[in-house]
């Protein structure tokens, strides 16, 4: 692949040559988080904004020439990427702000930001010629390989918190995984798939772990980018769990840059929950994640619930290197934020979707963006992964259906005519 230099582990710099089934650092373990370094100059000759302005494909695979696949594998055929930017004027004026835009990635095949994750995670492990793919999720990467691998008929086994989202267990079961519900945490899902991966020489798609799935998220930045015609957002709101995303994002905006499309590199937020805060409190304290232990993870947005974010090191990157911070956002902050989104926006998050914009309402309360800040919120997931929430979140603002006979007597009673 002459458009990728090589793997480098994000700790020591080693590098090591771009095989479809390596994944860490083998001089610092499960912790030795590869980055893929490219060749800029090769990417130029394949791909540019004009090139870019001729190709009707709305998918991630219009990027094909900037993500680490070979040009002729062969991709997954559902649509994954090419998701709306909507400007969202009530919203921006209800926090004293001139432009925010809400990107809707609970608008992907399998209704997360995943799956421009797992999407990348099928051409790959085809490339290795792997029989079977495994993960560990809370949830939503787990419906996303589950429905991508469904596309093209790759087995695959799932682990999964027993205590995830209904919505996301049916998921898996319906596109016809093999799936193991796991008692306990899913950082004890993660451990188990990891021991499992290695026992049967499975197809590793576990996120901070192999070094490919962020380079599917950084679509999402080139989306956002040539959505606001190559003008660079000042700002992007993510929600953090693993820290994948974030790094993701980041990764995006850096290409840009390198390649000239972009003229400056936007702040990045990441946005955790209360709970589950470790890289917002190793952010704040100055302290070093590769020694900080494991937190116990408590939150609503089960998407963004972990204890050990896995892409740690990427995460803190993120931030460090787009001048960006963390903020912390209480649940209930994180619940209101659902209908307050859905009523100016249109748009129905998961908690961990709603997280987002629960952060740019703390940010901006806190002088954190100033109002002719050019804000980019991402939605990472959709409201009917966890309807539960969603009407939990209904209920603390008062809303209330009617129960009315078949009749219209009825309905002006109820309307108080
Ligand atoms: C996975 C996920 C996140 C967080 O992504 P990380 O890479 O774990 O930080 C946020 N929101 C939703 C809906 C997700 O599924
Ligand atoms: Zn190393």
């Amino acid at each position: 692949m002459s458009h990728i230099k090589h793997l480098q582990c994000l700790i020591c710099g080693r590098t090591f040559p771009p095989e479809p089934d390596r994944y860490v650092c083998p001089d610092h373990g499960n912790e030795g988080i590869l980055d893929v370094v490219y060749d800029y100059d090769v990417i130029a000759s394949r791909i540019s904004p004009q090139s870019l302005a001729q190709n009707p494909d709305p998918t991630i695979w219009r990027y094909k020439p900037l993500v680490p696949v070979a040009p002729d594998s062969p991709v997954p055929p559902l649509t994954v990427g090419g998701t709306p930017l909507y400007e969202t004027p009530r919203l921006a004026a209800g926090l004293g702000l001139n432009h925010v835009w809400v990107k809707d990635d609970g608008r992907e095949p399998t209704a997360s930001f995943k799956d421009r994750a797992s999407a990348i995670a099928i051409v790959k492990a085809r490339e290795a010629d792997a029989a079977i793919i495994t993960t560990a999720s809370t949830g939503n990467a787990a419906a996303a390989l589950s429905g991508l691998a469904a596309s093209v008929n790759q087995p695959n086994v799932i682990f999964v918190p027993a205590s995830a989202p209904q919505a996301k267990i049916a998921q898996l079961l319906t596109f016809g995984s093999t799936v193991m519900l796991v008692e306990g945490t899913y950082d004890d899902a993660f451990e188990l798939c990891m021991e499992a991966a290695d026992a049967f020489g499975w197809y590793n798609r576990n996120t901070g772990y192999n070094p490919y799935m962020s380079e599917g998220k950084k679509t999402v930045s080139y989306e956002i980018c040539e959505q606001l015609d190559w003008q660079a957002p000042d700002v992007i709101f993510v929600s953090v769990g693993d820290g994948c995303i974030i790094g993701g994002v980041y990764k995006g905006l850096y290409d840009l840059l390198q390649l000239g499309w972009i003229d400056h590199m936007p702040r990045i937020i990441g946005v955790q929950a209360r709970g589950s805060n470790y890289l917002a409190e190793a952010w704040e304290k100055g302290e070093d994640v590769l020694t900080k232990p494991p937190i116990d993870a408590h939150t609503v947005a089960d998407s963004i619930s972990a204890g050990l974010p896995r892409d740690r090191l990427k995460a803190m990157r993120a931030v460090r290197e787009s001048g960006g911070a963390f903020v912390t956002v209480s649940d209930e902050a994180i619940l209101q934020a659902i209908p307050e989104l859905a009523q100016k926006t249109g748009v129905f998050a998961e908690p961990a979707g709603a997280a987002a914009y629960a952060g740019l309402r703390k940010a901006a309360a806190q002088g954190l963006v100033s109002p002719d800040d050019r804000i980019v919120v991402i939605n990472t997931g959709s409201g009917l992964k966890d309807v539960t929430s969603a009407m939990k979140a209904a209920a603390m603002t008062g809303a209330e259906p009617y129960f009315v006979k078949p009749s219209l007597e009825d309905v002006k009673r109820a309307l108080g005519d």
